[in-house]
């Protein structure tokens, strides 16, 4: 039923005048446009029409979001990734006015009001854009910064900023993680302390994506000194408020068109009505969204692993090493055929974890081990396919070494795999007993 509502909202999208029109144009050629990001398609029938979770409305959906990727952000993605930032509020007006920022966000606030399965899609769908920065980016602002607000936040401050948020007039940043305090975000120490109808914070956030760009952001910070579990608390804060400083821009491995900023709250005052929900729920609230953040984070490197071994093919066929093509050499093409089914044993973890999310059930085991999998088996495409390009490889001019930089986060960022498997172990009960 949920889905029938969600692919009515869908056709009607695919029939207003949000949908996104093919227009024209002459690329520059560059590394993110030597190779076309059409899809990677193999005749299987998945990709026929016969899908385990996506319906005609989601290959739509994805059809039309491959269109603003092919002429509004690949071929400048070099540029930005050469200049450390991409032009969030431009790219986000056109991702907000074709309705990619609130897939599965309420209609009343902009959303198109489908199930995260339409995320999922989206997500993968970001996968074909070339580098990880930018898709990191928009998932910040559609599926980590706004999800609290959406389920938990009163309707005037859905009104002041999540709306816009999904309409691609403010950009979001989330600030939970501190210089220290990454993984046990039970630590932080950012505090808002209430006087009268105002809360004062001072504190510090770190590796804040969008953080140099960003209108607000999602803050998370403690109450009061309770429990830690208990005495956090989320706020929608503005970022031109007196008080908040950015510190600097992180230099960083990979993730070079994403800025990731340092900020610091110097007795800033926010009203309390910008408290997102019940006060000392935020910690909860942020643990909550780890399911969504978790899976759509898989579903974007899945894309982009097919994307890696397919250039892969295309090149290591064309390349020849003693007298035959690298790619016919048999460790070669084994090596490839090993990484494209672990691909596809992840897709499959991803996809079930989707459907029974979407049918309500509690999916962290899953989504966790997606997540574990995930950066690991990114690590082995981008090293395994890097060799295989040789010098080349090594070149700043080809997608592979751009995604050997990239994904290295994965494995690091949303939950290191420490972190996953600590929550495996804690469905396995496996954990040492106090
Ligand atoms: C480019 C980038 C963008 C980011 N964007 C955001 C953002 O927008 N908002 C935000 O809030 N945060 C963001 N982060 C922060 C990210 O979520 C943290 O870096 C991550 O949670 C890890 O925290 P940490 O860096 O403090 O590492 P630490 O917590 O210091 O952990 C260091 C290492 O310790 C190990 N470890 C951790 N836990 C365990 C364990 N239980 N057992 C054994 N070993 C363990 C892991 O190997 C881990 O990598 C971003 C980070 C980066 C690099």
């Amino acid at each position: 039923m949920a889905l029938r509502k969600g692919a009515l909202r869908c056709n009607m999208l695919v029939n207003s005048r949000h949908f996104y029109k093919l227009t024209s144009f002459v690329g520059v050629r560059s590394v993110s446009d030597k190779v076309s990001s059409k899809p990677v398609t193999s005749g299987d029938p998945e990709t026929l029409g016969d899908h385990l979770i996506y319906t005609q409305e989601h290959f739509a959906l994805k059809e039309s979001l491959r269109k603003i990727i092919d002429q509004e952000i690949n071929p400048h993605v070099d540029q930005w990734e050469a200049e450390g930032k991409f032009p969030a509020h431009k790219i986000f007006k056109i991702l907000g006015n074709a309705g990619f920022l609130g897939v599965s966000k309420p209609v009343e606030y902009g959303g198109l009001g489908l199930d995260f399965s339409y995320s999922v899609a989206v997500s993968e769908e970001l996968g074909n854009i070339r580098c990880g920065g930018i898709p990191m980016a928009i998932g910040v602002q559609s599926d980590m910064a706004t999800p609290a607000l959406a389920r938990f936040g009163s309707a005037e401050l859905k009104k002041e900023f999540l709306l816009p948020s999904i309409m691609g007039d403010k950009v979001a940043c989330l600030g939970v993680s501190e210089v220290g305090a990454g993984s046990d975000v039970s630590s932080i120490k950012t505090k808002a302390v209430r006087e009268g109808d105002e809360y004062v914070i001072n504190g510090g956030k770190m590796w804040t994506t969008n953080g140099t760009q960003a209108d607000w952001i999602c803050l998370l910070a403690n109450t009061s000194d309770g429990p830690p579990h208990r005495n956090k608390s989320l706020f929608c804060l503005p970022m031109n408020l007196p008080g908040v400083h950015i510190a600097r821009k992180i230099d960083k491995l990979g993730m070079w068109s994403s800025d990731t900023a340092e900020l610091f709250f110097d007795d800033v005052r926010v009203p309390c009505k910008n408290i997102i929900g019940q006060e000392g729920m935020g910690f909860t609230y942020q643990m909550l969204q780890f399911q969504e953040e978790r899976l759509w984070a898989v579903a974007n490197i899945l894309t982009m692993m097919d994307n890696i071994i397919q250039e892969t093919i295309q090149y290591t066929r064309q390349r020849k090493v003693f007298k035959q093509s690298v790619l016919h050499h048999q460790s070669v093409h084994f090596r490839l055929a090993e990484l494209q089914t672990e691909v596809e044993l992840l897709r499959s973890l991803l996809h079930r974890a989707t459907a029974l999310y979407i049918k309500g059930n509690d999916v962290t085991r899953l989504a966790s081990m997606a997540k574990l999998k995930g950066g690991r088996l990114a690590r082995e495409v981008g090293d395994s396919c890097l060799q295989f390009w040789g010098g080349m490889g090594f070149t700043s001019d080809v997608l592979v070494s751009r995604f050997y930089r990239d994904s290295r986060l994965m494995s690091i960022g949303a939950g290191a795999d420490e972190v996953m498997l600590g929550i495996i172990c804690k469905y396995m009960d496996t954990l040492p007993k106090n």
